[in-house]
């Protein structure tokens, strides 16, 4: 069966203009099954960011392969942006929301530049806001939301096109614990309801034991934990 991830022999440097490269990634390799979840640990400037960003396709290894849904990705720009709109849904620790739109347009703008109708793509993002508990906060604009709500919102719009992978970078690292939990815990049963695949970067280990398996990033590599 397809992987709904696959990375093999990812390596990635920076040399910063200076002859001795800083080489964040040594060679990462995994794999992630459709409907799993998997908690990435590791200290902070690990490369956690790196190996999401590339996993992404927001970002190119300079050696390795991205394989998404059993395609492997190419380097032509066009094909790396319709498979990155496609299949990969992205959320970050800050929510990134557009301040000046409600939360319902922030949902329904992804899918509009996919093509979908905007009265389907209305009435699906009203679904999802309603799965987070926002049904009577989605015309609210992102500055009248706490935090909490944003990133709940956020992860809405990260899931807006149906992808077939979920990538989070700390997604409640900017939360306080309480609100951290729930938080994450709306993001679990979205992912869960969608039956799609996600990979979590997090620095909580007990959101971390609430995934299927966890892998840590050790000096560049993964490591099981
Ligand atoms: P993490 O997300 O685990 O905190 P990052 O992936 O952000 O780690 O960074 C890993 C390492 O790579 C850090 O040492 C960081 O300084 C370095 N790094 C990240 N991005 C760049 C860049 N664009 N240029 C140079 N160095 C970078």
């Amino acid at each position: 069966m397809n992987k709904a991830l696959k990375l093999t022999g990812i390596t990635k440097g920076y040399n910063l203009g200076k002859p001795t490269e800083v080489r964040v990634l040594n060679g990462v390799d995994f794999e992630m099954a459709t409907g799993e979840v998997v908690a990435l640990v590791a200290p902070s400037g690990a490369g956690k960011s790196t190996l999401l960003h590339i996993a992404g396709l927001l970002d190119t290894p300079d050696t390795g392969q991205v394989e998404i849904g059993g395609t492997v990705v190419g380097g032509g720009d066009r094909a790396r942006t319709r498979l990155r709109r496609q299949d990969v849904g992205f959320v970050y620790q800050f929510h990134h929301l557009l301040q000046e739109f409600t939360g319902l347009e922030n949902v329904v703008l992804p899918q509009l530049a996919n093509g979908v109708p905007k009265c389907a793509a209305q009435s699906y993002a009203q679904e999802l806001l309603d799965k987070v508990g926002l049904k009577d906060r989605a015309n609210h604009r992102p500055g009248e939301l706490s935090g909490g709500e944003q990133q709940r919102v956020a992860f809405c719009r990260a899931l807006a096109n149906k992808p077939r992978i979920l990538l989070a970078d700390e997604p409640t690292g900017n939360l306080d614990p309480g609100t951290s939990d729930t938080v994450f815990a709306a993001l679990m049963d979205l992912v869960r309801a969608s039956g799609m695949s996600a990979l979590i970067a997090t620095h909580n280990l007990e959101l971390a034991a609430r995934m299927d398996r966890m892998v840590r990033l050790e000096a560049g590599v993964f490591v099981p934990v």
